[in-house]
């Protein structure tokens, strides 16, 4: 992720990421009371372009708010200091987290202050050659009567990395997490569709984190007519469908094998979600969906 000669911001200054620390005396180390984001730039025919910026920036100010941490920066100012460490570590095709942490306290009082860094690293994606074979995880999502699930908040992911590390040593790529009513909500990271009959669905908003690249393929589909459908099912009516994948701004839109070894029925290409698939890596290089409707006859 980082090198000795990697620049990150962090609060006010830029910073060789090596000389960087945090105290140790401190919520956002102990509770994980931190909120963050994960954001990609990449290279487009004009110049390196972050991907909904403002989508990722309004939220992270939203996660702090909903988690009473004080944090001021505006998101033009939050957009234009990751151009400036993009710039700085000569990046492009990148990945950038965000993170906003609490000053020093140990107490479970709200915090006080907080500082802001920003990092990031190279990310070139492609597609992942091979379609994912998940299985469906012992371990439920927080409980949103517990947490507040719409926030990215840190804390929040040691659920995924249980969920994730259970399905990998049992031998799949990924999990696929219900919520406390049985109901599918979404994977250690990322949003989940399935496509069944010519439509595609997603879990409702309730237990999810509301992925900005869910919102942007419920926008794709409606661009090119695809129907969708956002509601609450189980992952019996998800087993056997015709296609499904996984949806995040690392995913990107990522083909699924199997769930629980029960396989997607359709060839991944003759698949809507395939369609999607290819509008959205057309989206973020910035080319418009009106070239990729032209080039699908539409
Ligand atoms: N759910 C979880 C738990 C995630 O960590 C992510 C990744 N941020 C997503 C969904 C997808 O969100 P987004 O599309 O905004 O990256």
């Amino acid at each position: 992720y980082y090198n000795n000669n990697t620049i990150i911001y962090f609060n006010g200054d830029f910073v060789k990421a090596s000389e960087a620390s945090v105290n140790l005396y401190g919520q956002s180390l102990h509770y994980g009371y931190a909120v963050f984001e994960g954001i990609k730039s990449y290279n487009t025919g004009g110049g390196t372009k972050i991907f909904k910026a403002r989508e990722h920036y309004d939220r992270l100010r939203r996660s702090a708010e909903l988690m009473h941490i004080p944090f001021n920066y505006t998101t033009d100012e939050l957009t234009a200091l990751s151009y400036e460490v993009l710039e700085l570590n000569g990046l492009s095709d990148a990945y950038l987290r965000p993170i906003v942490m609490c000053s020093p306290n140990m107490s479970l009082s709200k915090g006080k202050e907080s500082y802001l860094a920003i990092e990031a690293w190279e990310w070139s994606n492609g597609y992942m050659a091979n379609k994912m074979r998940i299985m469906t995880s012992t371990f439920e999502r927080p409980n949103p009567k517990a947490f507040k699930v719409e926030a990215k908040v840190s804390g929040h992911y040691v659920n995924s990395i249980l969920a994730c590390q259970e399905a990998k040593d049992a031998g799949y790529d990924e999990a696929l997490v219900l919520d406390g009513n049985g109901y599918v909500a979404e994977s250690s990271g990322a949003n989940v569709f399935y496509e069944k009959d010519g439509k595609l669905y997603t879990p409702a908003k309730g237990s999810i984190l509301p992925g900005i690249t869910r919102a942007t393929v419920l926008e794709i589909c409606a661009e090119l007519d695809i129907p969708t459908e956002e509601k609450l099912f189980k992952p019996e009516e998800m087993r056997g469908a015709d296609a499904a994948f996984f949806c995040g701004t690392a995913a990107e839109v990522l083909a699924l094998d199997s769930l629980d070894d029960v396989p997607f029925t359709k060839n991944w290409e003759d698949s809507l979600s395939a369609t999607v698939q290819k509008a959205y890596r057309n989206l973020v290089v910035g080319k418009n969906l009106e070239e990729f409707k032209l080039q699908l006859g539409y």
